[in-house]
């Protein structure tokens, strides 16, 4: 009886606009896919061979998600496990694996953020560092802004007394084309508060470079 009166019960607001983002999701993968079957045909490939014939929508699938940031609120993932705690020492979650695209060639730069911050009455789940960098990687992006935009959300956020964060980053767009340079790392670094102290900042450093064995 409970099923029959909720299958007559009209979709209420929430379902109907989760039904339009639906829309408007699958119209716009439709829209990538077609640019990038275009975007084949102009470099001479027969789009229709079979290892081809799908591809298309693949990379816009596939595109869509390198890009899901843009769709994600990183303050809010903090929001969502901030807990008082008194306790005002550094820390350090190391070694996160960062993977994004950079803006200008829309290749991928790759490699490691160490982000660290000090409490001010309240600390954050640990596992919501890593996942704010994916949100800001996970975007058109270069190496510099998003260092930037990680700080400046953990500090706008949490309050705490600093935050610390070193982006070590390898880019496609040098290694596979212009200067080639295969060894080359991008180092960026931002800091606020009590990081822009050298006693704070030198202790963060030596703490990057320590090993648990
Ligand atoms: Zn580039």
């Amino acid at each position: 009886m409970e099923k029959t009166k909720k299958n007559q019960t009209a979709p209420g607001n929430g379902q109907i606009s989760k039904k339009k983002a639906n829309e408007a999701n699958t119209q716009r993968l439709d829209s990538i896919a077609k640019g990038y079957k275009r975007i084949l045909e102009d470099l001479g490939e027969d789009v229709n061979r079979e290892g081809l014939a799908r591809t298309p929508v693949r990379v816009a699938k596939s595109l869509r998600f390198l890009t899901e940031g843009y769709h994600l609120d990183p303050a809010e993932l903090l929001r969502s496990a901030m807990f008082q705690e008194d306790h005002k020492h550094m820390v350090i979650i190391k070694d996160i694996e960062v993977y994004s695209l950079c803006e200008h060639h829309m290749l991928p730069f790759f490699g490691k953020a160490h982000v660290a911050y000090i409490p001010n009455g309240y600390i954050v789940g640990l596992s919501k560092i890593p996942r704010v960098v994916d949100a800001f990687a996970r975007r058109l992006q270069v190496q510099e802004r998003l260092t930037d935009q990680i700080k400046d959300c953990i500090q706008d956020t949490l309050n705490p007394l600093g935050v610390a964060v070193v982006i070590e980053a390898k880019h496609l767009c040098m290694l596979m084309r212009g200067i080639q340079k295969q060894n080359s790392v991008a180092t960026t670094s931002s800091f606020t508060g009590e990081f822009l102290k050298d006693t704070t900042r030198s202790e963060f450093i030596n703490l990057l470079s320590s090993q648990i064995s």
